[in-house]
């Protein structure tokens, strides 16, 4: 018999759930609303759940994982072409929305469950159906789509367990704990994470429905005890901690902040710390793997560093013939392919690249990155995007961009390489000014040259008014390079 995912639900009791604004579920109100539902998914094969920042989409996605119902939850922000892609590919046969949720027409047209949150809260609580087993797919998630059409990841149930309780042990996280954050709940990070991460561990969570530093410092200094974002919201958070005591004083009273999705810049890292006396703390992961690495609460920080693997996952590092990288320092990159049971099953519909995606029943990440003697991750970047390959040597666009970010006149800089006749490909500059001010090329380029080394200094510097990025915040540099 399988282990409950959520042992919390199976004997609720009035502790706070979830908190999205005014609207709170103790434990004993979710097991009574996300089991009804539980009831009313059971016949689906699939289920979409569109996932807008609120309390529905927490209800429909625990109440479907309860039923043992795969759930594709669908960024409400999606273009047509992207939900056309992404309904075609998952064939849901369902949808939970919210009452007042206006569905596009691709959606409307399918069997429609209205999730009311209150009036499922006072249903009475019933037996929770049986739990299917440990490879039952759970979630089929899109990724990002930065390289690429997303991919549907499907994820089953034993990689949300291991990894949540993995998680939960590199940060001390407990039931005692109560995580805030504002993150979007379509992807692993804000919805994995930061919502069923908590429910896994009976602990609580607030939504701030979107991320302020006000409203987190107000969380902060009050019963929140960690926060999980992305770096465009700690790259904030940076800025209005320096301008305001107050709002440091507050933040500086969580017990942990972390930050994943994208790196976190190290010049973000040191005005945070500078301002509040908090470390950050980075981790690493993917729709595919959910969490490889992580800082620990108790471990050393280093900027520009995501930790060493969490427990049950194992990291190697290979080169561009698959042979694995022995050396541990600062200078040899390696792809990094991961293995344990994180992994998920497949890309939904895409045996060939699935197939593609693994090496001897290592899953091939795409992200380049290089190992200290003690096991912490540095990531370079993409291979795809990131690694810049120009006159003969492997330069990691990451590096060149924390350079360039401690420049003052530098608020944004995105590195990219592109076609070049003599160096195979040349380093590119993608910078945007702080308002006002009118950094110039030349001044950039020496500032590369001087603080790496010649041939890692930018060849073009173009000036743009901000960066193209998703959602989550990720710098989107394909479309860069078509520029
Ligand atoms: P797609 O696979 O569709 O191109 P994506 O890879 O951006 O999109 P996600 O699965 O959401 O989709 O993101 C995983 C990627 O995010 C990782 O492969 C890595 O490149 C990046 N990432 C995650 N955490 C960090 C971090 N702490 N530092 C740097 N990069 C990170
Ligand atoms: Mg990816």
């Amino acid at each position: 018999m399988s282990t409950p995912l959520f042992p919390a639900l199976v004997e609720p009791t009035d502790r706070e759930a979830v908190r999205f604004g005014d609207l709170a579920l103790s434990y004993r109100q979710l097991a009574a609303a996300a089991g009804a539902l539980a009831r009313t998914a059971a016949p689906a094969s699939r289920v979409a759940v569109w996932a807008t920042n609120s309390m529905h989409t927490c209800l429909a996605v625990t109440g479907a994982l309860l039923a043992g119902v795969p759930v594709i939850p669908i960024n409400p922000k999606s273009g047509e072409r992207e939900l056309g892609h992404i309904l075609g590919d998952s064939r849901p046969d369902l949808v939970f929305a919210a009452a007042d949720d206006v569905l596009p027409p691709a959606m409307a047209a399918l069997p429609r469950i209205e999730v009311d949150p209150v009036a499922l809260a006072a249903e009475p609580l019933g037996d929770l159906p049986a739990e299917p087993g440990p490879e039952a797919p759970a979630l089929i998630v899109y990724t990002s789509g930065t390289t690429g059409p997303p991919k549907g990841v499907v994820l089953p149930r034993r990689a949300l367990a291991g990894n949540l309780d993995a998680i939960a042990d590199a940060w001390a996280w407990t039931s005692a704990d109560t995580l805030v954050h504002g993150l979007p709940l379509f992807h692993v990070h804000g919805l994995i994470l930061g919502i069923l991460g908590p429910l896994r561990l009976g602990g609580s969570v607030r939504h701030l429905g979107r991320f302020s530093t006000e409203a987190a410092a107000r969380e902060l200094a009050g019963e929140a005890t960690m926060m999980f974002g992305v770096p465009t919201m700690y790259h904030r958070l940076a800025a209005d901690v320096e301008a305001d005591p107050e709002l440091a004083a507050a933040i500086a009273k969580a017990r942990l902040l972390v930050s994943g999705s994208a790196a976190l810049p190290v010049s973000d890292h040191q005005r945070i710390t500078a301002a509040t006396g908090i470390q950050v703390a980075e981790r690493y992961g993917m729709t595919e793997t959910l969490m490889n690495c992580a800082v620990r609460a108790d471990g050393e920080r280093r900027p520009g560093t995501v930790g060493a693997p969490v427990n049950g996952v194992e990291v190697r590092l290979v080169d561009e013939q698959g042979t694995v990288v022995t050396t541990s320092d600062d200078d040899t990159v390696g792809e990094v392919e991961v293995r344990g049971p994180n992994l998920f099953l497949e890309y939904l519909n895409r045996p060939d690249a699935t197939a593609a995606a693994f090496r001897d029943g290592w899953f091939r990440t795409g992200d380049v990155a290089t190992r200290a003697a003690d096991g912490y991750i540095r990531l370079v970047g993409r291979k795809a995007t990131d690694l810049i390959k120009s006159g003969g040597y492997k330069i990691g666009a990451g590096e060149i961009e924390n350079v360039l970010l401690e420049h003052p006149d530098v608020a944004e800089v995105a590195i990219t390489g592109e076609p070049d006749p003599d160096l195979g490909e040349r380093i590119v500059a993608w910078i945007v000014p702080v308002p006002g001010r009118d950094p110039q090329p030349e001044e950039l380029v020496n500032l590369v040259a001087t603080q790496l080394a010649p041939h890692k200094r930018p060849r073009r510097v173009q000036f743009l008014d901000r960066l193209p990025r998703n959602e989550m915040g990720k710098i989107m540099k394909r479309s860069l390079a078509g520029d």
